[in-house]
């Protein structure tokens, strides 16, 4: 890491401001310099693989970790050394933290009785929020007459019943089934616009994060590569790692000379709003879903073709995934869906095509992180 940049000031009408923010373990860096500012009332998801620096970064901004350079503000004022009941902020953790000895009821109240509130206005609030998160009807019962769904809704209410200016969530659905995660995605998503609360959710579920975040960040080794909304970020990812780690992606070679960039077989590469590169290195990111196949001998509606021969088709039911060889020697994934009139078999030779706006250019190194209007411009 080299030296510790100048710390900007916060921005005064962010909920978060992280600016210019690093923590080291000893010789390991956990998290780069992340620069995130988050508007008030955004649901925001930090994204990534395991190891890259997602809940440290949440650590620092709840207080139970000090950067190693930078700051943290919340609503402009400087809370980097507060400790975290110092701060406006509640934590949802992964492992709910229930106290197994008390009920739903007095769990939920507990933060609002230790701050002095009457047992009556507690209990009237908590059932507020025990209501809004489904659970009105369940008081009496302790954590382990839960289910873990449960037990998550009551983590939930217990955070915001204090009415935090930022919920921390930390991998909240970690330890849920998948389709008692998906319900709770839809209710989730629901009660934060109810309430209006800003959202930080840490995460490694790339779909969990499109479906309910405003805008996510993609960390990697530490440092934020793309940031901004879902659908730009997958449709125009910053860097090739954004591109394979949200959803799937096929990532082709560019051939650069005098005359222009090109495909791996020759033929020309088209791509729209953006210069071709001039230098090697740099590949081009187009999505599964995106291309068409054409058989061999019919015309492909797209500007960007290649030849290729399918070599496995997996049937998903309402989509079909096939492989395709390439005369490059690369393999591409193409999904149809099963709509389509022309049936693809192994061994079939085929067309692939794609229109110029659908692919997107990948630099041969990430660079510093791009913005949604920098990626638009
Ligand atoms: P996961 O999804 O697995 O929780 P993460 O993206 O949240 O991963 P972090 O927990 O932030 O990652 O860890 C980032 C890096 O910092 C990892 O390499 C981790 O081993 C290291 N790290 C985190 N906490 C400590 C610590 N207290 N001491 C030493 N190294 C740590």
């Amino acid at each position: 890491m080299t030296e510790p940049r100048p710390v900007s000031p916060a921005a005064s009408d962010a909920a978060i401001s992280i600016k210019g923010v690093s923590r080291r373990f000893g010789d390991a860096v956990a998290v780069q310099y992340v620069d995130l500012d988050l508007a008030r009332g955004e649901f925001f998801a930090l994204l990534g693989p395991s190891g890259c620096g997602k809940t440290t970064t949440l650590r620092m901004v709840g207080g139970f970790e000090l950067p190693s350079t930078g700051a943290i503000y919340l609503e402009g004022k400087d809370v980097t050394t507060l400790p975290p009941y110092k701060r406006d902020v509640n934590t949802v953790f992964q492992s709910y933290a229930l106290f197994p000895h008390l009920t739903v009821m007095e769990n939920t109240a507990f933060g609002l009785r230790r701050k002095g509130v009457g047992k009556a206005e507690a209990a009237a609030r908590a059932g507020e929020y025990l209501e809004l998160v489904g659970l009105a009807g369940f008081d009496k019962r302790r954590p382990s007459q839960l289910s873990g769904g449960q037990q998550q809704r009551v983590a939930l209410a217990r955070a915001l019943v204090n009415h935090p200016k930022v919920l921390l969530l930390d991998e909240p659905m970690g330890a849920l089934d998948a389709k008692i995660r998906k319900t709770m995605q839809h209710e989730l998503k629901r009660i934060q616009r109810e309430v209006g609360i800003t959202f930080l959710y840490v995460t490694h579920d790339q779909a969990e994060a499109m479906s309910m975040a405003d805008r996510l960040a993609v960390m990697n080794s530490g440092l934020i590569e793309d940031m901004g909304a879902p659908q730009r970020v997958y449709d125009r990812p910053a860097t090739q790692f954004v591109a394979e780690f949200l959803g799937t992606c096929n990532v082709l070679p560019i051939i650069v000379d005098g005359a222009g960039a090109r495909l791996p077989d020759g033929n020309p590469l088209v791509i729209d709003g953006v210069a071709a590169p001039t230098e090697p290195g740099w590949k081009v990111g187009i999505r599964p879903e995106k291309l068409e196949l054409t058989p061999a001998n019919r015309a492909a509606s797209g500007a960007n073709r290649t030849t290729a021969t399918v070599t496995e088709v997996t049937y998903l039911g309402a989509s079909t995934e096939a492989r395709l060889a390439t005369p490059w020697g690369g393999e591409l994934q193409a999904y149809r869906q099963n709509t389509a009139e022309t049936v693809i078999r192994p061994g079939d030779q085929v067309e692939v095509s794609w229109h110029a706006a659908q692919a997107f250019l990948l630099p041969p190194t990430p660079t510093a992180i791009a913005t949604d209007e920098e990626v638009a411009a």
